[in-house]
C-alpha cells in the first residue's frame, strides 16, 4: 500500500462565518502501481483531498502516510514530500516561468542538488515521456509553444522529479479533442513505463474509463465509493443519482465494443482486440 489515509477531516476557515467541511473523515488506503480515477462534482471535495497528499494543506484532523513517511507530522520536511509525491495542478502551462523549456523542466530537480548531468538526464527522459523532441525543443521559450505542447512540458517538470506518485488535476481542462487524446495517450504510456501510482483527477467519466483500474467517487467532502471500475460501473445507478452522468458511459462501453475494443478484465483499459 502506497498511500494510507486515516480519518482525515479538513475545515476551511474553520472558526470563522465561512466555515466549510471539505473532507468528511475519509479512511482509504490505495495500492502502489494502480492507477486511480478520482471523480465527484464540483465541490465535492476533490482539489482538496488531492492537496494534502502532496502536503499543500495540513489536516485538522487525521493521518496520511505515503511510501512509509508519515507526511502529516510536522517534522515531516516538504522537500521529502515533494520527492514522494508529484502534483499536476489544473492548468499547470500558468506556472512556466524560465525562458526555456529546458530551465523549466530542470527547475524541481535542481532543487534535489543532483548533479548537472544528472538534471540533463532527468529533462531528457521526463520529455520524452510525455512526447516532447528534446534536441529541437529544448532551448526554446515555452511561450511559443502550442497549448497542448505547454502543459506537456508542465508536466514533464513534475515527472522529472521522479514521484512515486503521480497527481494530475483535470489534466486535459480546456484542450481541444485531439489534444485531449493526446495527453490521455501520454499519460497511459507513462504509466505503463513507469513503476508509477498515478491519481486522475477528472469529471469525464470517458478519460476515467479509458485509463483508471480503479475509481473513488467523492460527495460532498466523503468518498462514497472506492473499487475496481469494473464494480463501479456495475454500481452505475448510484453514480446516477448524485448526478455523474453515466447514460454516457454505457454510449462508450457500446460504441468501443462496436468498433471492436476490448474491455479487460481488471479495468476498463481500451485494447485494440
Ligand atoms: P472539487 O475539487 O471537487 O471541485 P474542492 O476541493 O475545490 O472541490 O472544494 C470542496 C469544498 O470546499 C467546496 O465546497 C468549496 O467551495 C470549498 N472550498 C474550496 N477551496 C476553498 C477555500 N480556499 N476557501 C473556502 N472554501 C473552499
Amino acid at each position: 500500500m502506497i498511500i494510507n489515509i486515516e480519518n482525515l477531516n479538513f475545515i476551511y476557515n474553520i472558526g470563522t462565518p465561512f466555515e466549510k467541511k471539505a473532507l468528511d473523515d475519509i479512511s482509504i488506503s490505495i495500492e502502489e502501481g494502480d492507477f486511480v480515477g478520482l471523480i465527484g462534482q464540483t465541490g465535492s471535495g476533490k482539489s482538496t483531498l488531492v492537496q494534502h497528499l502532496n502536503g499543500l494543506i495540513k489536516p485538522t484532523s487525521g493521518k496520511i502516510t505515503i511510501d512509509g513517511i508519515d507526511i502529516t507530522n510536522p517534522d515531516t520536511k516538504m522537500k521529502e514530500i515533494r520527492k514522494k509525491v508529484g502534483l499536476v495542478f489544473q492548468y499547470p502551462e500558468h506556472q512556466l516561468f524560465e525562458e526555456t523549456i529546458y530551465k523549466d523542466i530542470a527547475f524541481g530537480p535542481k532543487n534535489l542538488g543532483l548533479t548537472e548531468e544528472e538534471i540533463e538526464l532527468r529533462v531528457r527522459e521526463a520529455m520524452e515521456l510525455v512526447g516532447l523532441d528534446y534536441e529541437t525543443l529544448k532551448d526554446r521559450s515555452p511561450f511559443e509553444i502550442s497549448g497542448g505542447q505547454k502543459r506537456r512540458v508542465a508536466i514533464a517538470g513534475v515527472i522529472a522529479m521522479k514521484p512515486k506518485v503521480l497527481i494530475l488535476d483535470e489534466p486535459t481542462a480546456g484542450l481541444d479533442p485531439k489534444g485531449r487524446d493526446d495527453i490521455l495517450d501520454e499519460i497511459k504510456k507513462l504509466y505503463e513505463r513507469e513503476n508509477i501510482t498515478i491519481i486522475l483527477v477528472s469529471h469525464s467519466m470517458e478519460d476515467i474509463a479509458r485509463l483508471a483500474n480503479s475509481i473513488l467517487v467523492m460527495h460532498n467532502g466523503k468518498v462514497i465509493m472506492h473499487d475496481k471500475t469494473r464494480e463501479i460501473f456495475k454500481s452505475a445507478d448510484l453514480l446516477e443519482d448524485i448526478g455523474l452522468d453515466i447514460p454516457q458511459v454505457t454510449k462508450l462501453m457500446k460504441e468501443f465494443k462496436k468498433r471492436g475494443h476490448q474491455v479487460k478484465e481488471d479495468c476498463l483499459t481500451i485494447e485494440e482486440a
